[in-house]
């Protein structure tokens, strides 16, 4: 005799960085991050669907002011993916066409910190698959903020104190996309299929960690 057990969907919030009244970083042609991330987070929504996992949004209407309250909602699910899109130091800003890449941070402080590492491991090898570059810029005293490498070679680092990830309940990770002061890859990230395939990249490296 077979019995099937029915396995519970896992759930990932997948969190829209920024609110209306702060959006974040203004790209080059001035757009303000947050439309980058909310475009993004849908389409990353859709590949996760896909591939039947469930997913929470959270910050899509532009309404979340305070940083406690995504975690907060978010409980429950099994991983916090919080989308984002870069920029670099306001006195880099003339030089920001030299800036490019993706770029991943978990934080020691989270309660699930390596389970955070390997989410993080796996999207940043799916883009590096997908011919994205990890910026690296971020783990430079002078031209980021020395944060250090937990992955060089997939391009993630630790922001122990990255609010998202210290407060959240289950394993967390932060993505910068790309570095939208630079115009060139502004352009990339506002084109549908580039935007598609990074949201297929975090998605087969998030569906990978949480099967494992
Ligand atoms: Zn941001």
């Amino acid at each position: 005799m077979t019995i099937a057990f029915a396995v519970a969907a896992r759930e990932v919030a997948v969190d829209v960085g920024h609110y209306a009244a702060e959006p974040g970083v203004i790209s080059a042609s001035g757009t303000p991050e947050f439309e980058y991330n909310l475009a993004l987070a849908l389409a990353v929504k859709a590949e996760l669907e896909k591939l039947n996992l469930k997913v929470r949004l959270i910050g899509e209407r532009g309404q979340y002011a305070k940083l406690g309250w995504r975690t907060r909602d978010a409980q429950g699910a099994d991983l916090f993916v919080s989308i984002h899109h870069d920029s670099v130091k306001e006195r880099l800003l003339p030089r920001a066409n030299e800036f490019s890449g993706f770029s991943l941070f978990v934080s020691r402080l989270n309660p699930f910190s390596a389970q955070s590492l390997a989410c993080a491991s796996l999207i940043g090898k799916r883009l590096r698959e997908s011919d994205f570059k990890p910026s690296r810029y971020h783990a430079d005293p002078a031209l980021g903020e020395s944060r250090p490498f937990a992955d060089e070679a997939n391009g993630v680092h630790y922001y122990d104190n990255l609010a998202v990830a210290r407060s959240a309940t289950m394993p967390s990770v932060l993505v910068e996309a790309g570095v939208i002061v630079n115009a060139a890859e502004e352009a990339k990230m506002r084109d549908p299929e580039v935007r598609a395939t990074i949201a297929r990249a975090i998605a087969e490296g998030v569906r990978e960690c949480l099967s494992k």
